[in-house]
């Protein structure tokens, strides 16, 4: 049952998916309506209803041409299980002007049936003509003109008139590129009786094809182009459909292959027809087509080939750039906190380059220029995206190398005899090692990423790090010595000035002299250590003496205080006054002198005090005066007085009042002895 021509019932715009069932009919769609208005769901059709969303170049476009009731829906329906519609042999309804699209069955070809072609029969205008024929030869790779074997002949006939339309638009379209891209016009004679040979039917037909081609006015410089230039030609024929059905169906069987079998002799998509679209974008490229058409201006296919190039490169460099960014995400979180991602490197590059051949799947079968721009346009965003995580991420280990420069420099020092000079190369080693090993990880190839000012900031901010620990050591060193120093100080000069007289003096310097020889040579062994250079080594020495120089005197102040120069003058006074020459106490008797020893002991005694006015600075063993250089806050010569004139006086009134009390004791012993 030939239920495609039953007009009362309709074949609905979609049927069951196309290749669900072998056997049902494609789905069609109201390409150009009769408003002239391009279809917006072109994509969706050859997506979800024709199952092409993925074929790339490797599908085929078809249109078909000829007068209006001429069997052609039939023969499409017939040859690609289509779903056009059908003129009804009693109704005999005026089909839709327009162009319908679908896919042939089991076969990746694209194809339109147009209609409404024949105006000039109907005496309509031919502008609907013109525009569909720009829109079929911009499209399309082969033209199916379809005839009745009577027309044949007929230079004057429709068919004809339609023909020189096809030229005129094919000059415009493709007049300058010769022989680039070609049109194959496959004739198909309809009602074909016998009688009359194919051979001759064709012969015929190219007869009149090129007087049609020698009647065109030229574009300039295109005077004297062949047909061939632009045209193959394919001829054939089919029997009556219904005086001969069967016969027909077999040859519409046969005529199938050169559509549907690369191996056939006929086969028609030559690649040399290819319009070169990818079926992706070919709605935005035949939309375009149309637009122009519509709008009457020139239509330059490549112009529009880049135009669809620009738009769909864009949009799969969208789409292909949103999952980079969502696969990206991961990286900010842990990276903004502080933290160094583990493998930073390696995932950018997995991912960026999951994007890139993302993008080259689809995007690199259009213009290659644009294709070209678009992609390095797309390398450009994506390494501007993540060079803020590579940088991100330097810092980040700019501060793990800061902190593991100076935990490890401290647990260094902490060792016994660590030599700072030695610990801080090695920190430093370690610490940079680290930063560049991690830097190097993150630079990705095709970039212009760079971390050489972060590596220079942090080899300064370490040795800015290691001298301020340098100073900190270097204090740390200092202030041990001056522990040193004073211990060493203290207790000799102490014992020193406790047994007062003419070489006390003498005793205190050589005292200072051996304490400072010693810490200066401590000092020379730290100072290799600190790499101390001869100047920082001068200046420390003279600080040093300086400072052993600043604690004798402190000491000696302590020890010149009333209270301890009293005590100093007491112990010596009874010595002289309270013990014989033995050593042993005495014990006095009526008749002792006592005012003799006791004004000798006390005169002996005071005699001391004026030694403590000054420190006498002659080095008993060099033989000269020892001296130190003066500065801003230190005086030599004030720092040598102890006790000044009235100071002096003031103690050896004291000390004579106190040694009074030992006169009155010494008499009263004696007083008591007597009353016994
Ligand atoms: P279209 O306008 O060119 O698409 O023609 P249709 O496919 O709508 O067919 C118009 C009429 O011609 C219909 O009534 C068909 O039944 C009839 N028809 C279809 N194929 C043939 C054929 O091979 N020979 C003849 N004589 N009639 C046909
Ligand atoms: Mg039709």
């Amino acid at each position: 049952v030939d239920h495609l021509s039953a007009h009362d019932n309709p074949v609905p715009d979609v049927l069951d998916s196309a290749n669900s069932n072998p056997k049902a009919l494609q789905p069609r769609l109201h390409l150009i309506d009769e408003q002239q208005k391009f279809s917006e769901t072109l994509s969706t059709y050859i997506a979800r209803d024709w199952g092409l969303g993925d074929a790339g170049f490797n599908y085929n476009v078809a249109a078909v041409f000829g007068s209006q009731s001429t069997g052609k829906s039939t023969l499409l329906n017939r040859l690609f299980g289509t779903s056009f519609d059908v003129m009804s042999e009693t109704a005999r309804m005026q089909t839709t002007k327009g162009i319908w699209i679908s896919k042939g069955r089991n076969m990746k070809v694209l194809i339109m049936d147009v209609e409404g072609t024949d105006g000039r029969e109907r005496g309509e205008d031919q502008d609907f003509e013109r525009k569909s024929a720009l829109f079929s030869m911009a499209t399309s790779e082969v033209l199916i003109v379809n005839l009745w074997e009577h027309q044949v002949g007929l230079y004057n006939g429709a068919n004809m008139g339609l023909l020189k339309t096809v030229f005129e638009v094919n000059l415009q379209l493709f007049g300058g590129n010769r022989g680039k891209e070609k049109t194959l016009l496959l004739f198909v004679i309809r009602d074909h009786v016998g009688a009359t040979p194919l051979a001759n039917l064709s012969n015929t037909l190219r007869a009149d094809l090129e007087r049609i081609w020698h009647g065109l006015s030229k574009p300039e410089g295109l005077e004297d182009c062949k047909i061939t230039d632009y045209f193959d030609f394919m001829f054939t024929t089919l029997p009556h459909k219904l005086l001969q059905p069967e016969k027909f169906e077999t040859e519409v069987d046969n005529l199938r292959l050169r559509f549907s079998d690369p191996s056939d002799p006929n086969y028609v998509f030559q690649p040399q027809y290819s319009r070169r679209v990818p079926v992706d974008g070919l709605h935005i490229y035949a939309g375009g087509i149309w637009d122009k058409i519509m709008t009457n201006k020139d239509l330059d296919l490549p112009t529009q080939q880049e135009l669809l190039a620009q738009y769909r490169c864009d949009e799969i460099a969208n789409a292909a750039f949103a999952t980079f960014q969502e696969k990206i995400k991961e990286f900010r979180q842990p990276i903004e906190t502080g933290n160094i991602v583990e493998n930073l490197g390696p995932k950018m590059n997995e991912i960026r380059g999951a994007a890139i051949k993302s993008f080259d799947k689809d995007a690199s079968r259009y213009h290659a220029e644009v294709y070209k721009r678009k992609r390095a346009d797309m390398l450009n965003k994506a390494n501007h995206m993540l060079e803020a995580y590579f940088l991100g991420q330097l810092k980040n280990l700019h501060k793990k190398a800061v902190n593991m420069f100076s935990t490890n420099l401290q647990q260094a020092l902490r060792a016994d005899g660590a030599e700072f000079s030695v610990a801080v190369a090695a920190a430093k080693k370690e610490a940079l090692d680290y930063f560049l090993q991690g830097a190097k990880a993150i630079k990705l190839g095709e970039t212009e990423w760079s971390y050489d000012e972060e590596q220079y900031q942090l080899e300064q901010g370490l040795q800015e790090f290691a001298t301020a620990q340098r100073e900190k050591e270097l204090n740390k060193m200092l202030t041990n010595l001056e522990k040193n120093l004073r211990n060493e100080l203290d207790e000799p000069v102490g014992l020193a000035l406790n047994n007062p007289g003419p070489g006390m003096w003498g005793r205190v310097i050589t005292i200072y002299q051996r304490t400072v020889e010693e810490a200066e040579q401590l000092l020379q062994k730290k100072a290799r250590t600190f790499d101390l250079n001869e100047k920082e080594q001068a200046e420390l020495t003279v600080n040093l003496r300086r400072q052993a120089w600043v604690l004798l005197t402190k000491k000696v102040q302590e020890e010149s205080v009333d209270g301890m120069m009293l005590l100093k003058l007491r112990n010596r006074f009874e010595e002289k006054f309270r013990y014989d020459d033995h050593g042993l106490p005495r014990v006095w008797k009526p008749d002792d002198d006592i005012d003799t020893p006791f004004r000798k002991a006390r005169d002996e005694t005071v005699e001391l005090v004026p030694l403590f006015a000054k420190i006498n600075t002659m080095d008993p063993v060099k033989g000269e005066k020892f001296e130190l250089e003066p500065s801003d806050d230190f005086d030599f010569d004030q720092s040598l007085k102890v006790l000044s004139e009235s100071r002096q006086q003031e103690i050896t009134t004291k000390f004579k009042r106190e040694s009074d009390a030992f006169y009155l004791e010494a008499k009263r012993s004696v007083v008591s002895t007597q009353a016994k």
